[in-house]
Formats: C-alpha cells, structure tokens, sequence
C-alpha cells in the first residue's frame, strides 16, 4: 500500500549537508567493506567463520562505541528425525552501546549470518556493472555496511553540533535466518528500552520498504507407534507414518480457517524397510498469521490434533511462534512517514509493501519498538544463488539511515 503525504523537503543544515556529501564520496571504500564481508561465509552453522566475521565487524564499530561485546546465546533444540531432541550450537551476538545515557534512543540491527552453508556452491563474487553477485551481499551484509556508515556519519553529526541527546545500541546476531531462536533473548534484554529501531534487511528490489509482516512459527510433531514385522506381526504394530499423514492431513485443512493464516506441512521424516512397521514419524510444518489474536486459536488447534491419538500411540508437540506479526499500528506508520520524507529530500520515492516474510524487526515490534526494517540495499534473489545488490544504493540508503537518525535527535 503506498501513502504518500505532502512532498515538503526537510530543509537541511550546513552539518547535514557536508555529512551528506562526505557520505556520497564512501562509494568505493562501502564496496571493498562489503567484498571483504562476503568473502567470508557465514551459513547459520558456520560458526568458524560467523566468529571471524564477527571480529572484523567489532573492529570497525570499536572507535564509535562506547564498548562492544561479544554475548553468547543459548543452544537451539533441534527435532531429530527419529524424534529426539538435540541441542545445536549457535554464533554470539555483538552488543555496542553509544551514549547509553542519553535522553532518546535508537536500537539499531542486522544480522550476520546467511542461508548459505560451508559446502554451498555460492561462495564467490561476481561484479558486472553496478551489479554485485554474492552470497550475503543483499541480505544482509550490504546492510551491516550501510549501517556502519549510517552511523559514521551520526557521530560526525554529533561532534559537529556537540547535541549528544541521541543514543544508540546495536545488536548484531548470527542466528537470523533461522527465527533468532538463541539471540531472542538479548533482543528482549537489550533492545526493548529503544524509543524507535532501524534494521538493515535489503528493501525490495524495487527501493521500496516493507511495512506490515505476517508472523511465523515453526514446528514438530512427533508420532511413536510400535515396530513390528510386517509379515509375521503385522496386527502387533502401531504404523507412525500413516498416523502422521493422518496428522499432516488435519493440519493442511487449517488453510482457510482464517484470512491470511497459512499451515504449510513441509516435510515428514519416517519409515524404514518394507518389512518393518514404522514406530517413529515426525511432522514438521509452518504457520504464516496476521494477527496476535490467531495465536492462541492456532495453539489450541494443535493441541487438538495432538491429543486425538490412535490407540497405542503417542504424539507430541515441539517448536513454536517464534516471530509474533507486525501490524502497521499509529508508532510504526509515523516511523515510515518519516523515513519516507528524509527519503524525499535526498530524492528517494519510498512507499511501503506487505509481507509473509518475517525478521527480528517482528521481535522488536512485539517489545514495543516501532521499527522500519528494510533500510538495507536495493538487491534481490535473497536466499538464492542469483542473490545480487545494486552498488549504487550503497550510498543514498546510509544518506536515508543517517538522516532518519538525526531527524530523531531531541
Ligand atoms: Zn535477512
């Protein structure tokens, strides 16, 4: 949905200005940031090189923060496919803080990890024109470097006016691309006090921003029969993956219940030889929702589904909605109009678009933080080995972060 209010540029003072051009000449330093960043692969299980990358980053936001952690997360507990419930290891986040003490502040994110892991094909590359072709480069690391320099050029500003009323917090995980399910709780500790947020996911390919996002949860169903041989005790078995079709089947007629919800059954693991009755099967699907209040429904729905056991079976259900929805309330509209009119005055045309696809800026939002989450670069085929960025807006979105930053200095 596009809202477009009175085209009125900001007019800008001489700090502004001069940071602005300052800003305009970093092109080619932002580019050789963003190559060195993605010449490091940081699929989610990668933590070697998340570690690495991790170091590189702390080095570059150290002299404009006050201090700067690394904090570990907890483990992610995993469903194995014969139902068991295993702990992975998860990647830190970085914390740096900046006048923590100030009158306003801005919780600012991304984070480091991408869907490409170790042994991934896409790990190189590729520069044609104003297109760069690479793992990460859109989503997100084109954006960790727009925000490195967003905020370059914040503390220029800050300096040059001596106005020290806004703070800031950065929070950069390296678990988002599956759900922040170990970084969750340092968003929580240290984002919820932030009077607005600003997260660096790519924008659309087209410049614009995304506004409402549906939220998600992730989940399994674990399904123990009995094993049997299939020709001599047949009738002693309790057949796990017929039981699970049945449940995948209940769970594919929750389409449609609600306008915009979505049950997508994504895989059953289960069964082995032709001559043994299956005992263990496990059912693993998403939800897609619109609304908080489809929350409880949806669970008490699952639940149903659990309990209706065959006899001699049990069932039992694992995972949850990690990413609560974010609506387009009053805070989060006025952030956009904002961001759309510094937009303005450096020629951006921003409207706003609606999502399935959820972020950590769902989490921020559920803390009560109106957050614009696509301050990132133009890019797209995120998630896909024809992922590209184009290199020209490099520039004018830490122009468009810079100034949404100072246009909320008290
Ligand atoms: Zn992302």
């Amino acid at each position: 949905m596009q809202l477009l209010f009175g085209r009125f540029a900001m007019s800008l003072e001489p700090d502004t200005k001069s940071i602005l051009s300052w800003l305009a000449k970093q092109q080619d330093q932002m580019v050789t940031q963003l190559a060195d960043w993605a010449a490091i692969n940081t699929g989610t299980a990668n933590l070697a090189g998340l570690r690495q990358l991790a170091e590189l980053v702390e080095a570059e936001f150290t002299s404009i923060t006050d201090h700067i952690d690394y904090l570990a997360v907890d483990p992610q507990t995993e469903v194995s496919s014969r139902g068991e419930v295993t702990e992975r290891l998860l990647a830190g986040v970085l914390v740096g803080r900046r006048r923590e003490k100030a009158t306003r502040q801005a919780v600012l994110s991304i984070h480091m990890d991408t869907v490409y892991p170790a042994d991934s094909p896409f790990q190189t590359l590729k520069l044609a024109g104003n297109v760069l072709h690479g793992p990460g480069v859109a989503d997100a690391k084109g954006g960790l470097v727009v925000m490195l320099y967003a905020l370059r050029a914040l503390e220029r500003y800050v300096e040059a006016t001596g106005n020290r009323q806004l703070g800031w917090t950065i929070l950069l995980n390296s678990d988002e691309e599956i759900g922040s399910l170990g970084s969750r709780n340092i968003f929580a500790q240290y984002g919820s006090d932030a009077n607005f947020g600003l997260l660096f996911e790519p924008c659309l390919p087209s410049g614009h921003l995304i506004g409402q996002r549906k939220g998600s949860g992730n989940f399994e169903i674990v399904v123990r029969g009995q094993a049997a041989h299939a020709g001599r005790e047949f009738y002693k078995g309790r057949n796990a993956v017929v039981a699970a079709a049945n449940v995948a089947r209940q769970l594919h007629e929750l389409n449609g219940r609600w306008p915009d919800t979505t049950v997508n059954v994504a895989k059953i693991d289960g069964g082995g030889p032709n001559n043994v009755v299956p005992d263990v099967a496990v059912v693993r699907f998403n939800i897609r929702y619109p609304s908080q209040q489809h929350e409880a429904e949806l669970s008490h729905d699952l639940e149903r589904i659990v309990q209706d056991v065959p006899e001699g079976m049990v069932m039992s259900l694992h995972g949850g909605f990690f990413a609560p929805p974010k609506p387009l309330n009053e805070p989060y509209q006025q952030l956009l109009e904002t961001v759309q009119k510094c937009g303005e005055t450096i020629g951006l045309d921003l409207a706003w678009e609606s999502t399935g696809g959820v972020c950590d800026g769902n989490r921020l939002a559920a803390l009560g933080v109106p957050n614009v989450d696509t301050m990132g670069v133009q890019g797209g085929n995120i998630h896909s080995p024809q992922e590209y960025m184009l290199i020209d807006s490099l520039v004018p979105r830490a122009q468009l972060a810079f100034l949404t930053l100072i246009s909320q200095v008290p």
